[in-house]
């Protein structure tokens, strides 16, 4: 198939870490050769779209009718937007250091809704289960929009998202149901209003506490004024001498830990989930591995561990 769109970057993009942890990035399967596929709905009707890396471009790849391309174009140029070498970086050595590390990684984006089916999907499942389920459900659903969701019984949600937990069936259908009656325009500007009304309201729907409400506010609003926080950021940051704290991940600390992180530049919310990358590769939970960390020489817990003794 010829490449149906190109999208150029500054910096040659890194597609494999790119879709490895990121909310809107869970809708993309791997389907080898670096290539990676998720289908859009319009109007119900399935578009499978691949995307794979091309020289400081990615390439994608679908067939459609002329009248539903530039849909289907605008959609891509929206999920694969800033680069993190283009985000604002630059108030700490050690967030410049991530920053040219990952430079060639995409923040991607997702609508509203989807942003919230998919992080409810992930709270507590893995990346992997979430990239089962969601395009199950998208394909019985025929898109998982709030009118679609909301038509299902809560039997039929639970059978279809199974892997990712069945519980969530019932918290799925009833926030279907409250975007279905608002409409999902007016879903999406309450999401996407600055201030902190967006957070509140997100907060409200069933199943939604501050993580998944602030995966939605940065991966569907832009939101610069918070961020998600999960427990490799949490340990990542404290370890890095970023935002130190001690004790236990409560609303306060939490809060704390936040205004701190922001106070190196807004561009942090988006940045976010890059502590989650260096969490999963060498700071583990269980033991840091500092010898082969790339941060090594700007990090707080590497300068006053001695080598071979790190404790988690
Ligand atoms: S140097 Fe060690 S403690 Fe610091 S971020 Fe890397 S793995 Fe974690």
């Amino acid at each position: 198939m010829r490449p149906s769109m190109t999208l150029r970057f500054a910096h040659q993009p890194d597609l494999a870490a790119t879709m490895d942890i990121q909310i809107p990035a869970l809708a993309w399967q791997p389907v080898g050769d670096g290539r990676w596929r998720r289908t859009y709905h319009l109007d119900g009707d399935p578009i499978p779209v691949e995307v794979t890396e091309a020289d400081h471009a990615l390439r994608f790849f679908f067939d459609t009718p002329p009248d539903t391309a530039a849909l289907v174009r605008t959609r891509l140029t929206d999920a694969f937007g800033t680069m993190v070498g283009d985000l604002t970086l630059d108030t700490h050595p050690t967030l410049k250091a991530i920053r040219d590390r990952y430079r060639g990684v995409i923040v991607m984006t997702a609508a509203p809704f989807e942003a919230l089916v998919l992080t409810i999907l992930s709270q507590n499942r893995t990346g992997e289960i979430v990239r089962q389920v969601y395009p199950a459900l998208a394909a019985a659903s025929g898109g998982a929009t709030p009118q679609r969701l909301a038509a299902l019984s809560v039997d039929q949600l639970a059978a279809l998202i199974r892997s990712a937990g069945p519980y969530k069936a019932s918290r799925l259908a009833e926030t279907a149901k409250i975007v279905a009656t608002i409409g999902v325009d007016a879903f999406d500007r309450i999401v996407r209003q600055p201030g902190p009304q967006a957070l509140v309201y997100l907060e409200s729907l069933p199943g939604v506490a501050h993580k998944t409400a602030a995966c939605v506010l940065v991966f569907a609003a832009a939101t610069r004024t918070t961020l998600p926080v999960d427990t490799h950021l949490f340990r990542v940051v404290d370890r890095l001498g970023l935002a130190s704290h001690a004790g236990r991940n409560t609303k306060t600390v939490r809060d704390q830990l936040i205004v701190t992180l922001l106070r190196y530049g807004p561009d942090l919310a988006p940045a976010h989930f890059l502590f989650l990358l260096v969490g999963r590769s060498t700071c583990t939970a269980s033991a840091p591995n500092c010898g082969a960390c790339f941060l090594a020489e700007h990090c707080q817990h590497a300068a006053t561990t001695p080598p071979g003794s790190e404790q988690p």
